[in-house]
């Protein structure tokens, strides 16, 4: 689905992962879950274009619902696999550290369920390695289709990253900000709920190194997009708070 000139949404209904197109090239900024492969293929055919076209598959982080097919990108279309310095040994090996809270809260939520089982059954419970990674480090700006800049956002993961595409005023913020919890269904900006976050603390602090950047859309890694401004979302993330 088209959700700004030239930026495209894929969802298999739980997490998204966006097509940005530049020249004819394309960057992907996450990779869905491992089965989702198939809707890139069929997006990419869409547009017109090949595999061979997609230079960079860029990860906000490394958790299994976003690196997603991104070995499978690397190794098929031959494109490069980026994520922060701070999240790559996770995306290569895909062992995740400790979370800050526990899943057990959200037991009774009907959201849990669902994001669990639209997962499962695209294989997006547990991370595919990705054998090669390139780094990126935070306000770098990067020489892909689209020229995103990193935004480092630590707390939902240590290297959690928003892309931001300055010239068109869009920034893919991952999980960083949200505007659908996975866990318990509250729609609206909000950071990511505890028991998927390494710091919520963190998290939360991180909303002010967000807030400095001025975009009118927001792309998120979880629920619908944004179109009031990142300084909005921000202010109504903080008055969300944890979850
Ligand atoms: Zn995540
Ligand atoms: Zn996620």
């Amino acid at each position: 689905m088209k959700v700004a000139p030239d930026i495209y949404r894929l969802t298999q209904g739980v997490s998204n992962f966006y097509l940005v197109e530049d020249g004819g090239k394309l960057t992907l900024v996450d990779a869905g879950a491992p089965g989702d492969w198939n809707q890139l293929v069929g997006e990419v055919a869409v547009l017109g274009r090949d595999l061979v076209d997609l230079e960079a598959v860029l990860l906000t982080h490394a958790h299994s619902d976003h690196v997603g097919f991104a070995e499978r990108a690397r190794t098929a279309a031959g494109s490069s696999v980026w994520v922060h310095e701070a999240d790559a040994k996770v995306a290569k090996t895909g062992k995740v550290g400790k979370t800050d809270g526990k899943v057990t809260p959200y037991l009774f939520k009907a959201e849990l369920y669902r994001t669990v089982f639209i997962l499962l059954r695209r294989g997006g419970i547990k991370i595919v390695p990705v054998r090669e990674v390139s780094t990126f480090a935070d306000g770098e700006t990067l020489g892909l289709p689209g020229r995103p800049r990193v935004v480092h956002l630590p707390g939902h993961t240590p290297g959690m990253s928003a892309l931001f595409l300055e010239d068109r005023g869009v920034v893919l913020t991952g999980d960083a900000l949200v505007t659908r919890n996975p866990l318990t269904g509250r729609r609206g900006p909000q950071i990511a709920p505890s028991g998927f976050n390494t710091d919520t603390n963190q998290a939360m602090r991180s909303l002010d190194t967000l807030g400095g950047v001025t975009a009118d859309l927001v792309l998120p890694g979880h629920g619908e997009p944004w179109t009031e401004g990142v300084a909005e979302a921000v202010r109504l993330a903080k008055l969300a708070g944890r979850s």
